[in-house]
């Protein structure tokens, strides 16, 4: 529906403030308190309030957005219990949504913000949102302001929609005024929108800004921030926890017999709950997991787009990984349904997480809509520490650059003569976490390594042809983000803490701290694997750990769980050809098949208890994500060190034997 001219509070309609102060909002649903934003600083409220929380991945079994809104705000747990119970939202009358920084950070499930539409919220209030979070209230019309807009609209005022549209792009505007992504795509189809086209001089450009130009309808030249363009996309993927939104929107809207263009260049995976028959708390939902795969094939069935489908219940791997591995080309503008998306930058490609309706949206045109955004760059100088790995870098990257907001929307570029150092693998952990950074994306320079990988991996790839594709800065672009040098001999082994929730401290990844800093924390579970961690040099550096560890006698410590897992099966039959599981079993480790699993609640190697303690390689750590305990970031090193000793240890080469001189004595 499309919004009015002004905007004001409906009469009889309710603000519910997101704060701090967990009576506040139990006080607030039960009708018994109604807050002004005068009487509240922005510090009062809940900020990095991620998607997980808003609809947690049971929450998203419901593909129906009226069924999921049911249990909006689930994952928001307080002293073990949850703060909204069933309907809370949807009962309480409330049509305006507030808190503080970084809303909606996190996976981009459209699923959060269904759920507050479909609980009747038209308006979010935040200081700041996470991009991809921030395109899905758009597309679904959903209204954002900020707590100075609120403060106008509690005092009676009624605000021009023009407000609500400022500061985007020319697009955006026309999609917040239409009431989201498909009543515009429905208007661009009756010829009543006429698109703009950026008519921006030739000028020097990020690799970002390259990317997006060359994909530009319309004769475009060169982009700069801020610029509405029209691009035409080469490629995506929906996976089981998505696919079946994207089926039924399309048929919402186009009717049953909808085709998408190009289905050659979208795939389907089955990767993120093809093991939740394994995790007791995932049993009662197992009916609704059913649905979802057998929409996923339906869809696929229909359109013929690519399939990457389990077989005998085994999945080929994360779509992530299988997606760098043999989908994206350099140069590539890449859109999946998946915030981990950024990843596919590793090839030197443009790539990121987009909502279902979006999805929906591109698949069926063949183009989407994009502003350009700005650009922050990493120039990575010096050799990492013979204990220290990309993720040691990223976690650094957060803590330094992503807490203070300079990463955000913005595209995350890496060069420098560091960045050569390290292998393909690496440099993909530094791409797939753009996404915890609340980047828009990330790129990675290309260099021969690169296109010498992609070859490895297919062997009928033209190198020529890759090289040709690939983008570089131009001298002279600009970085609104800055240009940052970081010397990768200076990072030492890194955590992300997970916080105190429930006292208003988020579990984040930001929430970085160095191992020497946090003392003895014991732990009961070790966890390796996910996009993140479950590449072939994650293998390796688990391997490395594990095979001294075995040498000097030592197996996993008493009372701690080891689980290993692995990105894909290219990873496995690496890891098979080359012994590593040999090692892997003497150690008394438990090696899973490629998939998520674990890292979103659904596999072996989730917590069961909230006093349980998890070290773990994946990307996020918020809370109940992984089980209702404390889940760790760390390296791949690092998790595998902690196995063997029990508390969250960084590796030390020849630390085990060093151990067993000192039991000896
Ligand atoms: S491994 Fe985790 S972060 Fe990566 S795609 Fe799967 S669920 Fe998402």
């Amino acid at each position: 529906m499309k919004p009015p001219a002004e905007i004001r509070l409906t009469p009889g309609k309710r603000v519910l403030f997101l704060t701090k102060d967990p009576d506040l909002i139990r006080k607030q649903l039960r009708g018994e308190l109604d807050l002004q934003m005068k009487d509240l600083r922005v510090e009062d409220l809940l900020d990095d309030i991620n998607t997980d929380v808003m609809t947690p991945a049971w929450v998203c079994f419901d593909h129906k957005p009226e069924d999921l809104a049911r249990n909006a705000y689930a994952g928001l747990i307080v002293d073990g219990k949850r703060l909204f119970e069933q309907d809370d939202l949807l009962n309480g009358n409330f049509e305006v949504i507030v808190s503080g920084y970084r809303k909606g950070v996190g996976s981009s499930r459209e699923t959060a913000t269904q759920a507050e539409v479909w609980s009747g919220i038209r308006i979010a209030i935040a200081a700041s949102f996470a991009p991809i979070h921030a395109a899905n209230n758009i597309n679904q019309g959903l209204l954002m302001g900020d707590h100075q807009i609120l403060r106008r609209l509690q005092a009676g005022e009624r605000i021009p929609l023009g407000e609500f549209t400022k500061g985007y792009d020319a697009i955006t505007q026309m999609i917040i005024r239409e009431g989201g992504l498909f009543p515009f795509a429905k208007a661009l189809e009756r010829s009543e929108i006429d698109l703009p086209t950026p008519d921006t001089p030739r000028r020097a450009m990020t690799m970002g800004e390259k990317i997006l130009a060359r994909h530009a309808r319309g004769g475009v030249q060169s982009v700069k921030p801020g610029d509405a363009v029209v691009v035409d996309v080469d490629g995506g993927y929906t996976h089981e926890f998505t696919t079946a939104q994207v089926h039924y929107f399309l048929e919402q809207e186009y009717g049953s017999d909808y085709t998408i263009r190009n289905p050659q260049k979208f795939a389907v995976f089955e990767d993120h709950l093809i093991y939740a028959d394994d995790v007791a708390r995932m049993r009662p939902f197992l009916p609704k997991i059913e649905v979802l795969r057998k929409l996923q094939h339906d869809f696929q069935h229909h359109t013929s787009c690519r399939d990457f489908s389990a077989h005998d219940k085994i999945s080929p791997g994360i779509c992530h990984e299988v997606a760098r591995e043999f989908i994206v080309d350099p140069g590539d503008l890449i859109q999946a349904t998946d915030s981990h998306t950024c990843m596919g930058g590793v090839n030197n490609a443009l790539a990121w997480g987009v909502g279902s309706t979006e999805y929906a949206n591109l698949v069926q045109s063949g183009f989407t809509m994009v502003e350009v955004s700005e650009s922050i760059r990493f120039e990575l100088v010096g050799q990492l520490g013979e204990n220290v790995t990309a993720k040691d870098v990223m976690l650094s990257i957060l803590l330094e650059y992503a807490k203070p907001q300079m990463t955000l929307d913005r595209i995350m570029e890496f060069t420098g003569p560091g960045l050569r150092s390290l292998s393909m693998d690496e440099r993909a952990t530094l791409a797939n976490m753009a996404t915890e950074c609340a980047a828009r994306t990330a790129i990675v320079e290309a260099d021969e390594k690169t296109f010498a990988w992609i070859k490895a991996m297919r062997p009928d790839a033209d190198i020529d042809a890759l090289r040709k594709r690939a983008v570089s800065p131009d001298a002279g672009a600009e970085y609104a983000g800055g240009v940052h040098v970081i010397d990768l001999s200076e990072i030492r082994p890194m955590v992300a803490h997970p916080g105190d929730p429930d006292h208003g401290i988020s579990s984040d990844p930001t929430n970085g701290a160095r191992i020497d800093e946090i003392g003895d924390v014991k732990i009961d579970i070790a966890y390796a694997g996910s996009c993140t961690a479950g590449k072939i040099d994650d293998l390796l550096f688990y391997h490395q750990v594990a095979k001294e560890a075995v040498d000097n006698g030592l197996k996993v410590a008493g009372g701690v769980k080891f689980y290993i897992q692995f990105g894909s099966q290219a990873v496995e039959k690496f890891a098979r050809d080359n012994g590593l599981l040999d090692t892997f079993e003497r150690a008394g480790a438990t090696v899973l098949n490629p998939g998520c699993g674990a890292c979103i609640g659904c596999g072996p190697g989730v917590s069961e208890n909230p006093n349980q303690v998890t070290v773990s390689a994946i990307n996020r750590n918020y809370k109940g994500r992984s089980g209702p305990g404390k889940l760790w970031l760390a390296s791949p090193l690092s998790v595998a060190a902690s196995a063997f000793t029990g508390k969250i240890t960084a590796y030390t080469p020849g630390m085990f034997a060093r151990r067993r001189e000192l039991v000896r004595v």
